[in-house]
C-alpha cells in the first residue's frame, strides 16, 4: 500500500514538468467520477488536470486562500452550493457560445457565473407491495392525509430538501409552502433522519411506504450488493407540481475569479459541458445530461421519463433563505 502510494507520488512529481499547461479543480464530486473525463481532456489538449476533492468547506477554503488560491474552477452539486460560491464573489463570468448552446438557459446563470452539466430529479420512492404507481401524482399530494404515517425523508434542512421547498415556494408562495411542509410533517412515519438511501431501506423494512429521494441513488443502490434488496423493493415514481414539472437540481461548474490558469479552465468547462462529456459524466453517476439530443444511461432511462419543472434554478437559490426559515418555523425535523 505504502509502496504504491510512494511510487504514485514520485510519478506525479516527476510527471509535473512534462506538462507546461495545467488546470486546478476544486471538486465536491469524487475524482473517480470525473477521472475518465479528465483523462480524455488531457489526452486531447495536453493540459494536466489536478483535482482537489473536498468533502466540505469549499467556500471557507476559497475565502482563506483569496487571490492566491490555486483553484481555477469549481465542480459541485446542488444549486445552493454553486450559487453560494457565486454570491461569495469567488467566481468570474464566462461568455461562451459553446456553453450557451450546450446548456439550456434554465440550467445556467444568465450572467455566466455557473453552468449546469447534469441534472438529478428529486422523486418518490414507493413500495412495490404497498403503493400503486397511480397513487403518487403531485408533490402537493404528498401533504394529503391519505399518506399519514407512511412517508420517510431525510432532514428538511438538507440542501436537497431545501431546494425542493424552494420550488414549492415558487409555485405556491411562502404561506402555501409552509402549509405543505406542515402537511408532510404530519404524514411522516418517523422523524427525519439518515440520507436518501436510508429512506429506501426503511421502505424495504416496512417502516414507511414512500420516501423522497434523488434518482441517482437508485443506480447506486442497485450497484451495491447489500443495498440492491432495498432498491428492488421500490418503484421510482416521478411526481410533478400541479402547475409544473418534476423537481430537478444540477451538478455544475464555475470559473474562479482569481484563476491562475483561466484559459485552461474555460477550455475544461467547455469540455465538461460538451454533449459527449455530459453523457459520460451522467452515466458514471446515473444522472441526466442537459444538452439537447443527449440521453442518460439505459438503466436510468428505464425508470421512466419526465418533464423537468421549468423554473430557473436561480429562482430556487433565491428562495433558499425563506425555505430554510419556514422549515425551521414548522420544526420539520422535530
Ligand atoms: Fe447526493
Amino acid at each position: 500500500m505504502r509502496l504504491t502510494l510512494l511510487s504514485t507520488l514520485a510519478l506525479a512529481t516527476l510527471g509535473t514538468p512534462m506538462f507546461a499547461e495545467e488546470v486546478n479543480i476544486y471538486s465536491y464530486r469524487q475524482p473517480e467520477l470525473i477521472k475518465p473525463l479528465t483523462d480524455a481532456f488531457t489526452k486531447e489538449t495536453g493540459i494536466e488536470v489536478n483535482v482537489a476533492y473536498l468533502q466540505k468547506g469549499m467556500i471557507e477554503r476559497l475565502k482563506a486562500e483569496g487571490d492566491r488560491s490555486p483553484a481555477d474552477m469549481v465542480l459541485t452539486v446542488d444549486i445552493s452550493l454553486l450559487s453560494g460560491i457565486v454570491a461569495g464573489g469567488f467566481t468570474a463570468p464566462v461568455e461562451s457560445e459553446l456553453m450557451n448552446n450546450n446548456v439550456p438557459a434554465q440550467y445556467r446563470d444568465p450572467d455566466g457565473h455557473w453552468f449546469g452539466v447534469t441534472t438529478r430529479a428529486r422523486i418518490v420512492y414507493a413500495s412495490k407491495d404497498r403503493v400503486a404507481a397511480s397513487d403518487v401524482t403531485t408533490y402537493e399530494d404528498l401533504a394529503d392525509p391519505k399518506w399519514k404515517g407512511r412517508i420517510c425523508t431525510r432532514s428538511g434542512t438538507h440542501a436537497y430538501n431545501v431546494a425542493l421547498t424552494s420550488a414549492v415556494i415558487h409555485h405556491h408562495g411562502e404561506a402555501g409552502a409552509k402549509a405543505w411542509l406542515e402537511g408532510i410533517k404530519a404524514n411522516l412515519a418517523r422523524k427525519p433522519q439518515g440520507n436518501d438511501r436510508a429512506q429506501v431501506k426503511a421502505i424495504w423494512s416496512g417502516e414507511c411506504d414512500i420516501a423522497i429521494g434523488n434518482t441517482y441513488y437508485m443506480g447506486a443502490m442497485l450497484a451495491d450488493p447489500e443495498q440492491k434488496e432495498w432498491a428492488d423493493s421500490v418503484n421510482v415514481l416521478f411526481p410533478t407540481f400541479e402547475n409544473g414539472g418534476t423537481h430537478v437540481n444540477i451538478s455544475g461548474v464555475a470559473l474562479v475569479k482569481s484563476a491562475p490558469n483561466r484559459d485552461n479552465a474555460i477550455k475544461m468547462m467547455e469540455f465538461l459541458t460538451s454533449p459527449m462529456a455530459q453523457e459520460i459524466y451522467a452515466k458514471a453517476n446515473f444522472e441526466y445530461p442537459v444538452a439537447p439530443g443527449t440521453s442518460a444511461d439505459p438503466l436510468v432511462e428505464g425508470w421512466g421519463s419526465f418533464t423537468a419543472d421549468d423554473v430557473n434554478l436561480m429562482t430556487l437559490a433565491g428562495n433558499r433563505p425563506a425555505a430554510l426559515r419556514i422549515t425551521e418555523e414548522v420544526d420539520f425535523d422535530g
